[in-house]
């Protein structure tokens, strides 16, 4: 075990000369490092920095995101995907501007917020405020197993055990804010999880995997999780130049953001007789495809999706819609969607049909 205050300089040393110049790390408010942790729970450091700034200018600060309607905060969380965390993000909002606008500091208060869990904690209370407290995401895990030569798989309850046991001890008092972002980079930066930079990382001489020569094996792998392919059928109506689409319902994925009709492919069915049964049983509308669209493939947690996407007709273009799979719905022009948050692959069909000539006379409204 090296050293603890060696150790912990040495990355903070590290940390000093190489740290990236964040939005967040200019002024530590726990807003900001609240709504950065949670969108890099979704996604990679370059891809958060303009979803961040574009949040933050919108909504600077807790108050007003309190006063924001959900459906702009859904829009500007569009392509992060897990929608319920942005959902969690403005009730907690309001949560805190009712209680007077402080951000709680102490870790059973925090955690009592909607989508704030044990790391998004230790990470406010941490880099915001400099508390004793330790913060560890996948990329601390990955450095201390390899330093430490944790032999099992972190997913184990022994493994995180040990992690969080290390990250409290190596934690210099006083100094949380620096030295757990600091590992966090190194994770990002050094230690990543193929090809680590050995040779440039300042811990390399306290990392036992590398003594031994098992870095390529630490973190040793948990099981991989199964992924589901799925095929989707979805359709595209139109009107007088406007796009049929409608709302999802509360308690379901993708909650509060709007998509074209259509569900998934059954047993026996084609995707064209799978897009007619839906729209039927969702919408009540009866109608027939005219032509394909496109086929879509994206992922979401462990499925991976193709979706079929078709033009559709309406045997009675005057009928009004049924609702049984959504709250509201719309007859919106192009331009009007783009102000409509939805999940990614409906996004996709939207660009590919924005880009296809058979729909150039829609898209120039
Ligand atoms: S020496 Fe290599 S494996 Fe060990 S902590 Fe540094 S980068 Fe990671």
């Amino acid at each position: 075990m090296p050293e603890s205050s060696t150790f912990a300089r040495r990355i903070i040393d590290w940390f000093e000369h190489n740290r990236r110049d964040l939005p967040w790390r200019r002024t530590y408010t726990p807003y900001q490092v609240w709504i950065s942790e949670m969108m890099l729970q979704q996604t990679q450091m370059d891809r958060a920095v303009p979803y961040f700034e574009r949040f933050v200018a919108r909504f600077p600060d807790v108050h007003a995101l309190a006063a924001a309607n959900e459906e702009e905060v859904l829009k500007l969380w569009e392509g992060l995907g897990y929608y319920s965390r942005a959902r969690n993000i403005a009730r907690a909002a309001r949560i805190v501007a009712e209680s007077g606008g402080e951000f709680p500091r102490s870790r059973a208060e925090l955690t009592a917020l909607p989508g704030i869990g044990p790391y998004t904690a230790g990470a406010i209370l941490s880099i915001a405020y400099n508390e004793d407290e330790p913060a560890v995401d996948a990329n601390v895990e990955r450095v201390y197993a390899r330093v430490f030569d944790i032999d099992a798989p972190m997913a184990e309850r022994e493994a995180k055990a040990r992690v969080r046991e290390l990250a409290a001890q190596l934690l210099p008092t006083g100094e949380s804010r620096i030295y757990n972002q600091a590992v966090m980079e190194l994770g990002a930066l050094v230690c990543t999880p193929r090809a680590p930079r050995c040779d440039t990382c300042p811990v390399s001489e306290d990392c036992e995997a590398r003594r031994l020569g098992i870095v390529a094996q630490r973190p040793v792998p948990g099981r991989k999780k199964d992924i589901v392919p799925l095929e989707v059928a979805t359709g595209v109506l139109v009107r007088d130049g406007r796009l049929f689409v409608q709302k999802r319902p509360e308690g379901q994925v993708w909650a509060g953001l709007w998509e074209f009709p259509g569900g998934t492919v059954e047993a026996g069915e084609t995707p064209q007789q799978a897009v007619v049964r839906e729209f039927d049983e969702e919408t009540g509308f009866t109608v027939s495809v005219r032509e394909p669209i496109a086929i879509v493939r994206h992922g979401y947690t462990r499925f991976r999706v193709t979706l079929h996407c078709f033009l559709l007709d309406m045997a009675d273009a005057s009928a009004e819609p049924h609702l049984t799979a959504a709250t509201e719905y719309r007859w919106a022009t192009p331009r009007q969607l783009d102000e409509l948050a939805f999940p990614a692959g409906h996004r996709k069909l939207m660009d590919l049909m924005r880009g296809d000539i058979r729909f150039t006379h829609l898209f120039r409204i």
